[in-house]
């Protein structure tokens, strides 16, 4: 099944929910950063939750999900953008950790303590930055508790994702559930009881659920009404163009330095661990560009 986020409202619409399979993105993500199991899964929920909460961009807009925790696993960065394509990477994708007492990946001890920056950039001039502690470090808690102390919403957030024996990621998807104003308590009662009597996210996806199939066992005893169901994919936004433009950055005398001791330059894309090779020739020639640019 491809990658799919569908967006829709039930109970009348005063909840609203979006949810996600994104298995193959994951994987892609997983592959790209050569990811051990606890730190493939955490960049997958991190993957997944900047999709769920990307509802409302348009045009340009980004947002920005900075997991600072100061656990082994470092930050993890990941955005999202208004064409449902996501990019992030995880600081150290070589960790490993024993499984934690319930026998999952240790996703909240790799993180660790610290905090969760989302930022929104909506295509106004300035963008919107909300920080909260991280609760658990297990990233669906830490998305739940910004969107009720951010953004004041009372939220469920569910995202997972399975990781086979030989690394590989079996299955990834999520679920945001968001109450609105008029949201009766009756409602948020039933929402909650149910959640008592479903599987977790990645079992669901393991299955072979879809993102209605997730929305139909999470919310139970309602019609949906569907808005909204999009391809997602991993792409990034590096291109030779930028990377040449972040080397002139630096400077003509850092450029000369490069060339005197290495002669060469190997940048790596954070994002999506792409290399861009720039030999003699090609430093040479941003270094002529940035004096041409100075007269
Ligand atoms: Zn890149």
């Amino acid at each position: 099944m491809e990658d799919t986020l569908v967006r829709a409202l039930a109970y009348n619409g005063s909840v609203r929910v979006s949810a996600v399979v994104d298995t193959h993105l994951v994987q892609e993500a997983s592959k790209r950063h050569d990811t051990y199991p606890v730190a493939a899964a955490a960049l997958g929920r991190s993957l997944s939750s900047a999709l769920l909460l990307s509802w409302g961009l348009k045009g340009e807009g980004l947002i920005t999900l900075r997991i600072m925790g100061d656990g082994p696993l470092g930050a993890i960065v990941v955005t999202a953008n208004a064409e449902h394509t996501v990019r992030g990477y995880v600081q150290e994708p070589h960790i490993d950790l024993p499984l934690n007492d319930k026998g999952k990946l240790a996703v909240g001890q790799a993180v660790g303590e610290g905090y969760l920056h989302v930022t929104k950039d909506i295509g106004l001039k300035e963008a919107y930055t909300g920080t909260v502690p991280l609760v658990s470090g297990e990233i669906g808690d830490d998305v739940a508790s910004y969107l009720l102390q951010s953004e004041q919403t009372p939220s469920l957030v569910a995202v997972g994702v399975l990781v086979a024996p030989d690394h590989s990621v079996a299955a990834s998807g999520g679920i945001i559930i968001q109450a609105m104003p008029d949201c009766p308590e009756e409602t948020l009662a039933v929402i909650e009881e149910n959640l008592t009597k479903v599987k977790p996210v990645s079992t669901l996806v393991k299955e072979g659920a879809s993102p209605e199939t997730l929305i139909s066992h999470f919310l139970p005893e309602t019609d949906i009404q569907y808005l909204e169901k999009t391809p997602v994919s991993f792409k990034c936004s590096c291109n030779r163009e930028k990377i040449s433009g972040l080397l002139k950055s630096l400077g003509s005398e850092e450029l000369k330095d490069i060339l005197a001791k290495e002669g060469k330059s190997e940048v790596i894309c954070h994002f999506c661990n792409q290399p861009y090779y720039f030999e003699r020739s090609d430093l040479e020639l941003l270094l002529a560009e940035i004096t041409n640019e100075k007269n």
